[in-house]
C-alpha cells in the first residue's frame, strides 16, 4: 500500500454562484497550512459537472440555489456525478432540508452563517482521509484484478449453494467451449455437462465445500466439442457476512492442460529412463567439473553402485585408474567442446570387475544457452567386446603356448623390420626346430608332446629379452625376431642361450627328457631387406642346421639360396630323367664272408648325367622324397630289380637274393604292395627271391603301424631287412616280434673297426641281437680285410663293400656257386 503522502493533496469543488462568498470561502481555505489545496470554482451546475467529468474531486462544496438549477436536484446531479464528499451549502434554515439532503448523497449540510475556518478545516481533513481511502482501495483493486489475470485464467464466485454467480477472465470463455461463459451461471459445478473430477468421483469436491473449507488445485476435467480434453486446476476459499454467515465461494481457475500434457511426457520418459537397459547418467557442471544428479536403475544394474552412492560424484571415478585409455581422451574432449560424442570407455564395476561401455554424451543447455549438464546413455558391450577380443586372439595367437601365430608374427616381423630400417640397428630373425619332437609324440602321445612344445615355448620367452618377439608357426617350430643388435654376431650368442635353455634336463609328469633344438638366423638388412625374405632365408638356414645333423644353428649364407635354387633344378631334371628312362641301378654284391660266395646284390639307383658324370642319390633321394618322385621311381626300380632277380636266378638252385632299399616314405605308401605284386608278377620271379631293406627310422617311426606293415609285406613272400641298424632308436621289445630276415650294420659302425672300441661293441650288440632274433647279420661298408677278419671272428655271416665290390652294372656281377676271391682292398 501507499504510503499517505506526508501533505496531503485535496482538489475542492466549490459551486457557488454567489461570487463574494466564494471568496470568503477560498480566503478561508487559503489558511490551511498541513496541505496542498487546490479550489476549483464553478458558477453554474453545467460548469460544475464539466468539471467532475474532466478530473478527479476529492471534496464538493455546492450551493443548491445555482442559474441553472435549483434544489435538490442539484445535490442529485451532482452525487450521480461523483462518489466523493458533498457538503451543502444553505443559506435559510429549512427543517426538513438535512433529512432529504442526506438522503440523496450529501455528506453535511453547512449554514453559510456559520461556516468558519475550523468547520472548512475539519471538512477537508475528512477529504483528505476519504481520498486516501479510496485510492487505497482503487490500487488494492488493481492489484487483485492484475493478480488473478496472471495466476488464473479465469475467476469464480458461488453462492451458499454453490451456484456460479460469477465467471469471468480469459479463460472462463474457452473452457466453456468457446461459448459464452454466462450459461452456467446458477448451476453448480457438477452440474456442467461434460466435466468431472481428474481424479474420482464429486463427492469428495462437494463433501470439501460442504465442509466450507478452502481448496488447493482441485483438478477437473472436460472434454470439449472437438472430442479432445482439456485440464483445470480450480482454487477456491469461502466466503461469510459481517456476521460470520457462510453465504458462498470465490477463487480461480486454470487452463492447465499443457502442463497435464508435459508431466504426462514426463511421466513417460521417466518410464523409459526407469525401464531402460541401457544406463543413464545425468550430470551437472560444477566448478570443479561434473557432478552425477542422477542415475537410472539400468546403470545401477551395470555398475553395482546404488544411486545414492554415486549422487554428486564425478564420474571419472568409474574409469578406475585407466584414466589414459583412448575413450577417456575423447569423451574430454567432447565435454570440453561441448558437443555430442560417442566413446568406448573401458569401466569398472563396484566389485572391480571390467566391462566395456559405449557411452554417448550430449550436453544440455539451458535458455541462455548454457552447458548446464550432460546426459550420457552407455550399452554394455562387455560381451561384444570380450567376443571381438576372443576372435582377434584367436587369429593372432596360438591356443597352446598363448604366444603369437604366425599372423601376427607377420605383423610383427613387418614392424620390426621398419624398425630396424630407421634405427639403423641389426634385426636378428630366427627360426629354431625343436629336434626329433615325433619321437615324443609317437611313443607318448601328442598329449605329452603338446606339454614338451608349451614348456619349451616358455623356455624360450623366458631367454629372449622383453622388446623380442616369439612367435609358434606349427609343431615345435617357433620364430624369434631379435631387435636391437649390435652385431650380427650377437645372434649367435642368443642361439647359443636358447639351445642351453632348451637342452636344459626336462620332467614332465614321470618323463624326464634332454631335447636338443636347431636354429637357422637370418640377419635384416644383410640377409633381406623386407619381413618375407628374411623369414624365408632364417627357415633355409634352419634347414642346413638340420642336415648338419640338428642340435645346432646355422646363419643363412647366400651360398644357401644358390642351394635352394639347385634343389629346385634337380627335381625338375630328375622328373624328366625319369620320364626319359634315364634312370640306372647298379648292384654291390652282398657275400657269405666265411666262404666269399656272393649270395646277393643291392640295387643301387644311380644318375648318369648329359654331362658324363653321375649323380649318387644320396643327392637326389631327398628330392625325390620331398616332391614325391619317389613312388614312380621306387615302382620302377622294384619292377627293374624283379627282372634281374629273374634274370640271374635262372637256373639256378642256390637263391641269389636282389636288395632293394625303400625310403620312408615308399614304406608307407599304401600301393606298395600291389607294387611289389605287380614286380614280382610281372618278372616271374619268387617274391623270396627280392630283399625289401626299410631302414631303422622308418620302422620305428610308428611301431603299431611299422610292424602292421612289415606283416603286410612279408605275407607277400618277400623277405625283409633292417637297413642302418643301428643309428636309430629301436625299441629292441618291438624288434623281437618284427618278421625280418637280416639285421644291416651300418656302414659307420664298420667305418671304425678294428680299432673303435665302441663300433666294435655296437657291432657285437648288433650281431648278438640277430642272433637271438634269428636274422643274418650284414655288415656293409666293409672296406678292408681287417674288417672282414674281425666281422667274421664275431659271428657276422654276411658283408657288403667295396673291398667285394664296388657298386656296379649288372653285367659285371656274375652270381656263382664258388667263392670269390675278394677284390683288392686296403689293410688297416
Ligand atoms: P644304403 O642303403 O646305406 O646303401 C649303401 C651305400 O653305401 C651305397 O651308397 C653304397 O654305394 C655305399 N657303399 C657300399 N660299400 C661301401 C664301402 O665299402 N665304402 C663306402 N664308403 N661306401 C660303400 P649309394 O649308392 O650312394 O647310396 C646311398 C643311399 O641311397 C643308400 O644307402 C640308400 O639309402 C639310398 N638308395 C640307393 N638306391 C636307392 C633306391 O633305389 N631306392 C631308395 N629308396 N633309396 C636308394
Ligand atoms: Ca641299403
Ligand atoms: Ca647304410
Amino acid at each position: 500500500m501507499d504510503p499517505v503522502p506526508a501533505r496531503p493533496s485535496v482538489r475542492i469543488l466549490l459551486v457557488e454562484d454567489d461570487a463574494d462568498f466564494a471568496e470568503i470561502v477560498r480566503r478561508q481555505l487559503g489558511a490551511v497550512a498541513w496541505a496542498d489545496l487546490s479550489v476549483e470554482w464553478a458558477k453554474t451546475l453545467g460548469e460544475a459537472l464539466a468539471l467532475l467529468a474532466g478530473s478527479s474531486v476529492d471534496l464538493v462544496i455546492t450551493d443548491l440555489g445555482l442559474p441553472d438549477s435549483a434544489g435538490l436536484a442539484t445535490l442529485e446531479r451532482l452525487a450521480g456525478a461523483t462518489d466523493r464528499l458533498i457538503i451543502v451549502l444553505t443559506g435559510m434554515p429549512d427543517p426538513r432540508l438535512p433529512e432529504e439532503a442526506l438522503a440523496r448523497g450529501a455528506y453535511d449540510l453547512v449554514s453559510k452563517d456559520r461556516l468558519d475556518r475550523a468547520g472548512l478545516e475539519r471538512l477537508v481533513r475528512l477529504a483528505a482521509m476519504q481520498a486516501n481511502t479510496f485510492r487505497a482501495l482503487r490500487d488494492s483493486e488493481a492489484r487483485f484484478r492484475s493478480l488473478t489475470e496472471l495466476t488464473s485464467d479465469w475467476y469464480w464466485e458461488q453462492d451458499a449453494q454453490f451456484r456460479f454467480t460469477v465467471l469471468s477472465g480469459p479463460g472462463a470463455a474457452a473452457m466453456s467451449r468457446g461459448g459464452d461463459p454466462g450459461v452456467y451461471l446458477g448451476k453448480a459445478r457438477w452440474e456442467i455437462p461434460d466435466l468431472e473430477p481428474a481424479a474420482g468421483d464429486w463427492s469428495a469436491h462437494r463433501a470439501q465445500l460442504e465442509r466450507h473449507e478452502p481448496f488447493r488445485d482441485a483438478q477437473f476435467r472436460r472434454r470439449m466439442a472437438d472430442g479432445s480434453v482439456r485440464y483445470m486446476s480450480v482454487s477456491g476459499g469461502p466466503l461469510h457476512d459481517r456476521q460470520g454467515r457462510f453465504i458462498g465461494y470465490r477463487g480461480g481457475a486454470q487452463d492447465i492442460t499443457d502442463r497435464k500434457r508435459a508431466e504426462a511426457a514426463l511421466h513417460l520418459r521417466n518410464r523409459a529412463l526407469e525401464s531402460s537397459v541401457n544406463s543413464v547418467m545425468i550430470t551437472e557442471q560444477t566448478r570443479a567439473g561434473h557432478a552425477i544428479v542422477y542415475v537410472n536403475p539400468a546403470f545401477e544394474r551395470v555398475t553395482g553402485y546404488a544411486a545414492a552412492e554415486v549422487m554428486g560424484r564425478d564420474p571419472r571415478f568409474l574409469h578406475g585408474e585407466d584414466r589414459d585409455q583412448p575413450g577417456v581422451h575423447e569423451l574430454r574432449a567432447a565435454v570440453r567442446e561441448e558437443r555430442e560424442a560417442t566413446v568406448l570407455l573401458r569401466n569398472y564395476r563396484k566389485d572391480g570387475t571390467v566391462f566395456w561401455n559405449e557411452l554417448r554424451v550430449a550436453p544440455v543447455r539451458d535458455d541462455a544457452g548454457r552447458v548446464t549438464h550432460m546426459v550420457g546413455v552407455t550399452t554394455d558391450v562387455t560381451d561384444r567386446i570380450r567376443y571381438q577380443e576372443q576372435i582377434e586372439r584367436q587369429a593372432s595367437y596360438d591356443s597352446l603356448t598363448g604366444l603369437p601365430n604366425r599372423n601376427l608374427l607377420n605383423d610383427r616381423a613387418a614392424q620390426a623390420v621398419l624398425q630396424a630400417s630407421r634405427s639403423g640397428r641389426a634385426l636378428g630373425v630366427m627360426f629354431i626346430d625343436v629336434d626329433h619332437l615325433k619321437r615324443i609324440n609317437d611313443s607318448l602321445g601328442h598329449e605329452m608332446g603338446d606339454k614338451v612344445i608349451a614348456a619349451v615355448a616358455r623356455r624360450i620367452a623366458d631367454t629372449l629379452r622383453a622388446g623380442d618377439t616369439v612367435a609358434r608357426l606349427s609343431g615345435g617350430e617357433f620364430v624369434a625376431l631379435l631387435a636391437d643388435l649390435q652385431r650380427d654376431d650377437d645372434a649367435s650368442v642368443v642361439a647359443s642361450k636358447l639351445m642351453n635353455a632348451i637342452g636344459a634336463p626336462l620332467r614332465i609328469e614321470a618323463h624326464e627328457f634332454v631335447l636338443t633344438a636347431s636354429a637357422g638366423i637370418a640377419v635384416h638388412p644383410k640377409d633381406g631387406a623386407d619381413a618375407a625374405t628374411l623369414l624365408r632365408n632364417a627357415d633355409t638356414a634352419l634347414y642346413r642346421a638340420k642336415e648338419s645333423g640338428r642340435a645346432c644353428f646355422r646363419f643363412f649364407a647366400p651360398e644357401m639360396n644358390e642351394r635352394v635354387v639347385r634343389f629346385l633344378a634337380l627335381e625338375r631334371d630328375l622328373r624328366r630323367a625319369l620320364e626319359e628312362r634315364e634312370l640306372t641301378l647298379h648292384y654291390q654284391p652282398i657275400v657269405r664272408l666265411g666262404s666269399g660266395e656272393a649270395v646277393g646284390a643291392e640295387a643301387l639307383l644311380r644318375w648318369p648325367r648329359a654331362d658324363g658324370s653321375v649323380t649318387g642319390p644320396a643327392q637326389f633321394i631327398p628330392v625325390a622324397e620331398e616332391s614325391g618322385l619317389i613312388v614312380p621311381i621306387g615302382r620302377w626300380v622294384l619292377a627293374q630289380a624283379a627282372h634281374q632277380a629273374a634274370e640271374w636266378n635262372r637256373g639256378r638252385r642256390a637263391p641269389f637274393v636282389v636288395s632293394i632299399n625303400l625310403s620312408t616314405r615308399q614304406f608307407r605308401d599304401p600301393g606298395l604292395r600291389e607294387a611289389v605284386q605287380a614286380a614280382t608278377g610281372g618278372a616271374g620271379v619268387d617274391p623270396s627271391l627280392l630283399r625289401l631293406e626299410i631302414t631303422e627310422s622308418a620302422v620305428m617311426h610308428n611301431l603299431e603301424e611299422g610292424t602292421r606293415l612289415l606283416h603286410e609285406l612279408k605275407d607277400l613272400g618277400v623277405k625283409l631287412s633292417v637297413d642302418d641298424f643301428g643309428t636309430g632308436y629301436s625299441s629292441l621289445g618291438y624288434l623281437k616280434s618284427f618278421p625280418i630276415d637280416t639285421l644291416k650294420i651300418d656302414r659307420s659302425f664298420v667305418r671304425g673297426l678294428p680299432g673303435d672300441r665302441d663300433s666294435l661293441a655296437i657291432c657285437r650288440a648288433v650281431i648278438a641281437l640277430g642272433r637271438g632274433m634269428g636274422a643274418e647279420v650284414v655288415a656293409e661298408g666293409v672296406e678292408t680285410r681287417a674288417q672282414a677278419r674281425m666281422l667274421a671272428a664275431e659271428g657276422c655271416e654276411l658283408a657288403q663293400g667295396y673291398l667285394f665290390g664296388k657298386p656296379a652294372e649288372p653285367e659285371r656281377i656274375r652270381p656263382s656257386r664258388t667263392a670269390r676271391k675278394p677284390a683288392r682292398g686296403k689293410e688297416t
